[in-house]
């Protein structure tokens, strides 16, 4: 139910722009299907996702001959959950780790301002109400206020932190952190990176040089590279999406802030397009405001 709360807006914005794309047709025809494909883009799926959608709709309406509007809700709904499938997004049910990796390092990387130190606040929450040992790296040595903000969210879930002073070596702080997780037989290492764009060749530096330098510690780490983007800024997610997917290897991405906005499309677009699954989904500034994103509860909350 809070799903449905955190995506009510793009939920109402979604429905009353398509039932004006069907308004006064009974039948899906080329008006229909533009009419859609504008809907799709200004919900912010993104035009390559929209034009899949599109075309997987038109095929269907072609070997069918006939299709009511009526029909196009169900439709609608099982081709977007299709294509969530096909990038196995969302088929995850909750906040779980393997049991083989331990500890499980989670780098977390994204541009300031996007709720990343938030995220990782509330996924250090998840973990530990499930009993695992968590510690979290301050390897966003960039600025003093990212080092005191995890601070902030270590005391209020109360986990350990390793940090160093502002302007330290972001690998080191990283290696220290892991070697303290396996000194205290830690579950899950998460580590906060810092998030420059700007400089896109020292941003890859950096990220390559902190992964390497934790693999001297846990071997094959870091398991998941976890990229954060603000939901609410719709197509800027996708730029930044592609610049990230330039510097690292991303694994994983949390979208934040769907709360509050209309532009929840961009999870599928944003999936699609890389080709990379969306694990959490941020409704809210509060530490329970993290959900594990669920297709088929996305879906359910959308056309419900
Ligand atoms: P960072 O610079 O990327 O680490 O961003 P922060 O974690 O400091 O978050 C920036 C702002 O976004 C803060 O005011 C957070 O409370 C807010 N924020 C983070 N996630 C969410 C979310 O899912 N919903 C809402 N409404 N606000 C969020």
């Amino acid at each position: 139910e809070s799903l449905d709360k955190g995506l009510e807006k793009t939920k109402t914005t979604f429905f009353s722009k398509l039932s004006k794309a069907v308004a006064g047709k009974s039948k899906v025809d080329d008006d229909v299907l533009d009419n859609l494909e504008e809907v799709l883009v200004s919900s912010d799926v993104g035009v390559d996702t929209t034009l899949k959608i599109i075309d997987r709709i038109e095929a269907r309406v072609a070997k069918d001959k006939y299709m009511g509007t009526d029909e196009l809700n169900k439709i609608l709904r099982e081709e977007i959950a299709g294509l969530l499938s096909e990038t196995h997004v969302g088929e995850e049910t909750e906040y779980s780790i393997p049991k083989d990796k331990r500890p499980y390092v989670i780098m977390v990387v994204g541009v300031n301002g996007v709720g990343k130190t938030t995220t990782i606040g509330k996924l250090a929450y998840q973990f530990k109400k499930q009993g695992l040992k968590v510690v979290l790296g301050a390897a966003d040595t960039f600025r003093a206020a990212a080092i005191d903000q995890l601070q902030v969210w270590a005391d209020r879930v109360d986990v350990p932190i390793v940090k160093q002073k502002m302007g330290s070596d972001p690998a080191s702080v990283a290696f220290d952190t892991l070697s303290s997780a396996v000194t205290q037989d830690a579950d899950v290492v998460i580590i906060d990176t810092a998030g420059r764009l700007h400089n896109k060749v020292n941003l890859m530096n950096e990220l390559t040089k902190v992964k390497r330098v934790m693999q001297k510690v846990v071997k094959d780490t870091p398991h998941d590279v976890l990229l954060v983007l603000d939901g609410s800024t719709g197509q800027n997610a996708f730029e930044q999406a592609k610049q990230f997917t330039k510097a690292t290897e991303v694994t994983s991405l949390a979208v934040t802030k769907l709360d509050g906005t209309a532009k929840g499309g961009v999870v599928i677009g944003i999936s699609d397009q890389f080709q990379i699954p969306v694990k959490y989904i941020g409704v809210g500034e509060g530490i329970e405001d993290l959900q594990v994103f669920n297709k088929y509860e996305f879906v359910d909350s959308f056309f419900n």
